[in-house]
Formats: structure tokens, sequence, C-alpha cells
């Protein structure tokens, strides 16, 4: 038995099973380099070309479907017209054990891992994963020129103020940040927020060891595979494929709106409280003085005019982050 649904539309099926044969064939017989240096991991170069290098990753949660569904129709135009890709690709399908049982992660969470301090979470099968993603991420980007792109893609799972925003790695450089955050207007992307320091996420790691224009990117709802309102990808979609084929960017897009992170709240022992709950929506809005969480003896409370809370989740495992505060920055 497989979660997976057997009435799915084929290239989602695929791409959910990271099974790239299909779009390897397609790419192999137009004279790219393909190759698979993992499951669920493929890349596509150009042979004797400098192109912009583009990590593409999707199911870093295995729950989150949508960028999958995205993803695998993007691929599969592409393949029908493979000299349109204008760029060199690696295409990641995140966390695969937790995607074929139809879940989140399988021991913890992915998206933490990306870092040398793995502590108690070191020998979970997420460790094992990122290290795989690691290897292949350094041997892409090892030979790459100096545009590089790393598009984490994610759905959020509670309700936000804005609907689709993304995190960014504060440390890109800035002509490539600019480049990246312009793309994220194109994609109709409504606030980022600029992370001065890892938490363990993906595309961090690539900002910081590879040089990437890295960001997550939450793309509304989380949903069922097959099931996804596609409607609400239409705009990221579009940008993503614009990219890829290298055609101009827009002239005039509407930018996000720029935050910073005021702090990361971390949850330190058992008996950590959030003043809100986890189906709190993103970007809600505290007042100077309200009360965050309390973690023992020590209580959080806002402590500029404004702040605005992204991530709430109590149910963190201790030393994770419960919530992230941020303020406006522009
Ligand atoms: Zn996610």
């Amino acid at each position: 038995m497989t979660a997976m649904d057997a009435t799915l539309p084929a290239p989602v099926r695929a791409l959910a099973q990271a099974d790239f044969s299909a779009v390897a064939r397609s790419f192999g017989d137009a004279g790219f380099t393909v190759a698979e240096p993992a499951d669920g991991i493929l890349t596509i170069r150009r042979p004797g070309s400098v192109r912009p290098a583009v990590v593409l990753s999707v199911g870093v949660h295995g729950d989150e479907t949508g960028p999958i569904e995205l993803t695998a129709y993007l691929l599969d135009a592409l393949a029908r017209e493979p000299d349109k890709l204008a760029v060199d690709l690696m295409v990641c399908v995140g966390n695969i054990g937790a995607i074929r049982a139809g879940k989140r992660f399988i021991d913890a969470d992915l998206n933490r891992m990306f870092r040398v301090e793995r502590g108690a979470l070191a020998g979970t099968a997420e460790a094992a994963r990122a290290d795989v993603m690691i290897a292949a991420t350094v041997a892409f980007f090892a030979d790459a020129g100096p545009q590089r792109w790393h598009l984490d893609l994610h759905t959020a799972i509670r309700p936000s103020v804005y609907p689709t925003f993304a995190i960014v790695a504060d440390l890109i450089e800035p002509g490539a940040k600019r480049a990246l955050v312009s793309w994220m207007g194109e994609a109709g992307i409504g606030a980022i927020v600029m992370n001065p320091e890892s938490v363990g996420t993906y595309s961090f790691y690539s900002a910081e060891h590879h040089g990437a224009a890295g960001t997550t990117v939450e793309l509304g709802r989380i949903g069922t595979l097959g099931q996804n309102d596609l409607t609400q990808f239409a705009q990221a979609s579009r940008a993503l494929d614009r990219l890829l084929r290298g055609e101009p960017a827009p002239a005039d897009v509407a930018m996000p709106r720029v935050y910073k992170v005021a702090r990361n709240i971390i949850k330190l022992s058992d008996g950590f409280t959030m003043a809100f709950g986890k189906d709190t929506q993103n970007f809600t809005s505290l007042r100077r003085g309200d009360e965050i969480a309390r973690d023992g003896d020590t209580v959080y409370t806002v402590q500029h005019d404004e702040e605005l809370v992204v991530f709430p989740n109590p149910d963190v495992r201790i030393g994770l982050r419960a919530g992230l505060m941020v303020t406006r920055a522009d």
C-alpha cells in the first residue's frame, strides 16, 4: 500500500515518487548532461557554457504538496521544449520518505538539519537525508558560475495576513539580493523577512555556503497532493517559468513588503507556553508590552512599538524556534 493516489496526473505522481525518468530522457535526448546524484535529485546542465545555476527544492516538508504539483507541471512543459531551459537546474524533492508516507516528516523537521550542530537529532532519518541533499548541492554549485539561486518552495500550515511570503538570508550579496527580491515581487510574494542567522534551513545553507540567492518561499495553504488549488500558485509559477527560460524580467512589479527579524523565540523547557496558539495567523501584529511567551520564570514581551509573529508553534521540540518576531524594515 502506498499513500500515493493512483488517479494523480502522471507528471505529479512521477515527481512525488521522485521518478524523473520521463524528464531526464527528454533533456538527455536534447543534448543536456542529466544526472540523478541521489534519490529524488535531478541535475540538468548544458555542457560547455556558464549559465545561471538554479536549485529548485520542493517537499522539504512532506505534507506541503502544492509546490510539487506546480513544479511537476513546469518541468513537464519544459521537457516538451527542452532547448528553452536557459539555466543549469537542480530539482530536489526533499523529504521523499515523508512524501511517500503522506507525512510532514518521519522523525524530525528536515528544514532544521542544514547545520553542523544537530544534537539529539543526529540519528534521525532527516539528518541522513540532509547529508544526501548537502552532498548533491555541494557538487551542483562546485562548478557553477556567479549567478546562483536556491528557491525552496513550501506552503504555510496556518493562515497568513500575507498569503505568500518568504524568508531571505540577509547575508546574500546585495546585487543578487536585489534580483531575488525583484523576482519575488514578480512571483506575487507579499512580504519578505530578512533573516540574519540560520535555524538550519536548506535555503540559508545554500546562501551561506554556496553564495546562492537563497530563500524559503511560503506559497499559499497546505493541501492534499492532486487536490491543491493551483490558482493560488499561478503568479509564482509564471515567475519561475520565466526564470528557468531566461526570459527578460517584467519592468515594473509590485515589491514585497520587507520585514527584519527582531527576535527568535526559542523553546527552552517543557514549561514553555505561548500567549497565542499555533493557529494564529502569520504576521499577526502585537504591540509593545504584549506578552509573547513564558518559559519557566522568563516572560517574553514585545520590545518594539509593533512586532509581528511568524511561524508561532509552541509544540516544537526543546531548543527549536517556537516563533519568529519581525518588525517593518521598509
Ligand atoms: Zn514547509
